[in-house]
């Protein structure tokens, strides 16, 4: 039955259906709601990829769109008694493996085709990893420190009441990204649950212990960043203990990665964040550093200070950017003298400081490969739910190890064996794990 709502899913749904081409849209040119740079940016590196991913063309066509897209208006009654009207959007790229899974932003810069961007990046790390699912994402257009706790919870709700007809723990799965959290997808599961009238626990991921989250889902990016990049240093015949390792960012991905690699006897001897960077060559002491933060809110004002644009192009091992996008760029990768660079953030060297690092022969851990921890562990978090049945830590560093290393020593054989950077690789393992699968299953009808 068509509802109102379906026909918002359908009229979003199909960038080929609305053009005015009877043939659907032409190689290149975007559908007008897509047409953005991050989305542009993520179509521009599947089609590099394609040229060596030996993908039947029509296949790959399929995939250069989200399958699947709802836009929503959010009213929410603000505290001071006026009705606030929010944009919000949930992006579906490719169920063709299994539900659906990505994370919830609120954000002033939140787009439809941002999200279309987030979304496909999370098929192809579904993907390499070897996980059941497909990439989504999703968002709502605010700021969302200018909400209190009340207006945050009213919206996430509504929100959540809007998403029911795309989600589903069967269909897809929704999990923290920027400003959401644990209490976020806490009134995310209790909302679908009131809905069904019984508790849904595996409708999200990332939430608290209590209602069924996972021990070391909090950690598990820093730590999944932590273990490709040991294995990595290992392939290029060196070892982690003693490297001088370089922390870009201090927050849930760089803090957890900068105490797992001192934990495996590395020297980290710089870290930063937004305030600036603190550099100690003979090692950082890091549970220092924390009380200092902890005191001062900041890293800024502590010894040793330098600032992150010093502190990227500082002589170490392993550089570990988990900051923000764009951090390495053409101007900064000539003077980078890291020989090693981690891409715990999303999209942190750009495209043409990646070709820069290419050719000065220093490798780049790529983001869809060495932030995946987050995620891998959001399908333990699913599965557990699901089965009704909890692991220990141990279990679930173990099981991390095994999907990340298997992942690495996949990207890593076939960049040596076809020659490619290990970007190019990880977006050729991925793209051919999804293609495979579709071309089997074929096109309906
Ligand atoms: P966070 O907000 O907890 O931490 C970000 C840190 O980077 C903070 O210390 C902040 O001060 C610093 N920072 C921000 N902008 C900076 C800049 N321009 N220069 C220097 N430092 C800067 O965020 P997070 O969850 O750790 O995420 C960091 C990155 O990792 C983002 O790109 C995010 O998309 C990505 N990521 C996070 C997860 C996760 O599980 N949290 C999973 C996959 C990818």
């Amino acid at each position: 039955m068509l509802t109102e709502r379906s026909l918002a899913v359908s009229r979003l749904a199909l960038p080929m259906a609305q053009t005015a081409e009877p043939r659907g849209t032409r190689r290149g040119e975007l559908p007008p709601e897509l047409d953005d740079p991050l989305f542009a940016t993520a179509q521009g590196q599947l089609d590099q990829a394609l040229e060596r991913a030996g993908v039947d063309e029509k296949i790959a066509e399929v995939l250069r769109y989200p399958e699947r897209a709802l836009a929503v208006a959010i009213p929410v009654r603000l505290d001071d008694g006026s009705l606030g009207v929010y944009p919000g959007y949930r992006v579906q790229h490719s169920s063709v493996l299994g539900p659906t899974k990505g994370g919830v932003r609120y954000d002033r810069g939140v787009t439809l085709g941002e999200c279309a961007a987030l979304a496909m990046w999370m098929t192809w790390k579904c993907a390499l990893l070897g996980l059941p699912y497909g990439g989504a994402k999703g968002g709502v257009r605010c700021n969302p420190r200018a909400l209190s706790a009340g207006e945050r919870e009213r919206l996430t709700r509504r929100f959540t009441t809007e998403l029911l007809p795309l989600i589903g723990p069967e269909r897809d799965i929704p999990a923290p990204d920027m400003a959401t959290d644990e209490q976020t997808m806490a009134w995310m599961m209790d909302t679908y649950s009131m809905q069904v009238g019984y508790a849904v626990p595996e409708i999200v991921t990332g939430k608290p212990l209590s209602v069924g989250g996972s021990v070391l889902r909090p950690e598990a990016t820093g730590i999944g960043v932590v273990m490709v990049v040991e294995e990595a240093v290992a392939r290029l015949g060196g070892a982690l203990a003693g490297s001088s390792c370089v922390v870009q960012g201090y927050g849930k991905v760089g803090a957890v990665a900068a105490h797992e690699l001192d934990r495996r006897g590395a020297r980290v001897v710089a870290v930063s964040d937004i305030s600036g960077g603190v550099y100690d060559e003979r090692g950082l002491d890091l549970r220092a550093l924390d009380r200092w933060r902890a005191e001062h809110g900041e890293l800024a004002g502590h010894d040793g200070a330098l600032t992150n644009e010093q502190l990227l192009e500082l002589p170490c091992d392993v550089l570990v950017l988990a900051a923000a996008e764009d951090q390495v760029t053409a101007e900064n990768a000539p003077r980078l003298e890291a020989r090693l660079v981690a891409e715990g953030a999303n999209g942190p060297t750009s495209l043409a400081a990646d070709e820069i690092l290419a050719e000065r022969g220093i490798p780049v851990l790529p983001d869809i490969l060495t932030n995946a921890g987050g995620v891998a562990v959001s399908y333990f978090e699913w599965v557990q739910d699901i089965q009704r049945l909890f692991w220990g830590p141990d279990e679930i560093r173990g099981r991390l190890a095994d999907l990340m290393g298997g992942a690495l020593g996949r990207v890593w054989e076939l960049a040596e064996a076809e020659s490619l950077s290990l970007r190019r690789a990880a977006l050729v393992t991925s793209i051919r794990e999804v293609a495979a699968a579709l071309e089997s299953r074929g096109i309906h009808p």
